[in-house]
């Protein structure tokens, strides 16, 4: 029998979904007369609990258990990402999966919310467990995923190889290639280009734009810090250096690299490449893993995991700009003293989603088998990118609320106005 994790039906137990239901309570009262809708977006539409049987390499047979939550759908198709990890829980797909639905409403991106995942420890399996488990596990969920109703991308420990079987699995159940029922694929299979980069790149974009308006000049040596040297960070540090400013301090798990006249990304980029981390990097000082967040910087960006600016580290922080390039990054505690310090916070639902906006893109090109070069991509990313933070920025300053808040209360508004022109069916 599946084991259900119901731990979300107990309101006192803050996992990432009580988190986000603190978060929607928040914002109830800027909703004015949309709020008695909000219930809406207390509840995920759609929950999907399945059981993924695979024989492994010995002969033995495996179970695991894998979800699939679409938590709104009123703006559009579900969309979000499938991770492979061995503590994915029904609770934390449903957060994932509201998180998306803000996300992409903020955005302003013509989907609703969706997340997935199976769990499963996928550095204890072969590469043919592994397309067996994708195989099966798009099997069991294909009666909810579709290019028109719900489309799944990577996200943690899940690579563009796993697009390609999950694509390939849905095309097979429907007798031809669906090109557009995931995103995230390998560009010679329908992927877009300027995907890979599209996260770093729009938390770059969603720091220019904090910056003019907080009146620092970036390409006047602005000094900045990343956590993570990840496919998020590095693209961001590669940015930042190529713009003028001085990164001068990244950490990653294996270390803390600080130059204060700046760090030779470049040589960096080759270095992470040959030893998959920054550790032994010459030419630099290193730093313990706390002095990292007592830096005095205009910039810094956590772009590696959640919590890591929490009630503890928040007080020693000395920056004037933080932009989310990681998902939760912030502890709602930190964010509140944060705030207090006069920081600004470009929360994660706009400052990093640049990826999902490249993954629509993705999903577009499917559609009408015509693929835009490189530089479209990135011209219309910027676009979007400087949109969706200008409304949001003007919530902000009309309310005179956190840049995190505004955002919230312009993407339930949007879904939540949807939500009411549609009305209640039947
Ligand atoms: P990644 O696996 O490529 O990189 C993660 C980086 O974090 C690595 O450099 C790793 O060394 C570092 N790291 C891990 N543990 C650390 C620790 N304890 N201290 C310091 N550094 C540590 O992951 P990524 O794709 O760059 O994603 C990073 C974050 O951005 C995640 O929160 C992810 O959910 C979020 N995100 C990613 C995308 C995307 O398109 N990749 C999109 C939206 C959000």
């Amino acid at each position: 029998m599946l084991e259900q994790d119901l731990s979300y039906l107990q309101p006192d137990k803050l996992g990432p979904w009580g988190t986000y239901l603190q978060q929607i309570d928040r914002v109830v009262p800027y909703l004015g007369k949309l709020s008695r809708w909000i219930e809406t977006l207390k509840r995920p539409k759609r929950s999907m609990i399945v059981d993924v049987p695979v024989e492994l390499d010995d002969g033995t047979i495996a179970h695991f258990e894998g979800y699939r939550v679409q938590h709104n759908t009123s703006r559009g198709p579900g969309k979000g990402g499938v991770r492979f990890h061995q503590e994915v829980t029904l609770s934390e797909v449903m957060a994932l999966a509201a998180w998306m639905s803000i996300k992409n409403a903020a955005v302003n991106l013509p989907y609703g919310g969706a997340k997935g995942g199976v769990r499963v420890n996928p550095h204890t399996l072969s590469n043919k467990e592994i397309e067996r488990i994708a195989r099966r596990y798009t099997s069991e969920i294909k009666m909810v995923i579709g290019p028109n109703s719900d489309i799944p991308a990577p996200d943690v420990n899940a690579n563009e190889q796993v697009m390609a079987w999950m694509m390939d699995t849905y095309s097979m159940h429907q007798g031809r290639t669906v090109m557009g029922v995931v995103t995230g694929k390998p560009v010679a299979l329908g992927g877009s280009l300027g995907r890979k980069e599209a996260t770093g790149r729009g938390v770059f974009i969603a720091s220019s734009e904090a910056a003019r308006r907080k009146g620092l000049d970036i390409a006047a040596g602005a000094r900045v810090a990343v956590q993570g040297f990840g496919n998020v960070g590095s693209v961001a540090a590669r940015l930042f250096n190529e713009a003028g400013a001085k990164v001068i301090a990244i950490q990653d798990h294996t270390g803390t690299l600080y130059q204060p006249t700046g760090i030779d990304i470049i040589q960096l980029l080759t270095h992470a490449a040959r030893h998959g981390a920054i550790a032994g990097f010459e030419g630099v000082q290193t730093l313990n893993s706390e002095e990292f967040w007592e830096l005095e910087t205009d910039l810094l960006i956590p772009a590696a995991l959640e919590g890591q600016i929490s009630e503890k580290n928040a007080p020693r922080i000395r920056t004037k700009i933080i932009v989310e390039g990681a998902n939760g990054p912030t502890t709602p505690a930190a964010d509140d003293i944060l705030n207090e310090h006069g920081i600004l916070v470009i929360p994660d639902v706009i400052a990093n989603a640049g990826g999902v906006t490249v993954s629509y893109f993705e999903w577009v090109q499917d559609f009408s088998s015509f693929f835009w070069t490189e530089t479209e991509i990135n011209h219309r990313l910027e676009r979007i990118m400087c949109d969706a933070f200008a409304a949001v920025w003007q919530v902000a300053q009309e309310h005179r609320v956190s840049v995190r808040t505004a955002a919230y209360i312009v993407a339930c508004t949007r879904i939540l106005m949807a939500r009411e022109m549609r009305g209640l069916y039947p």
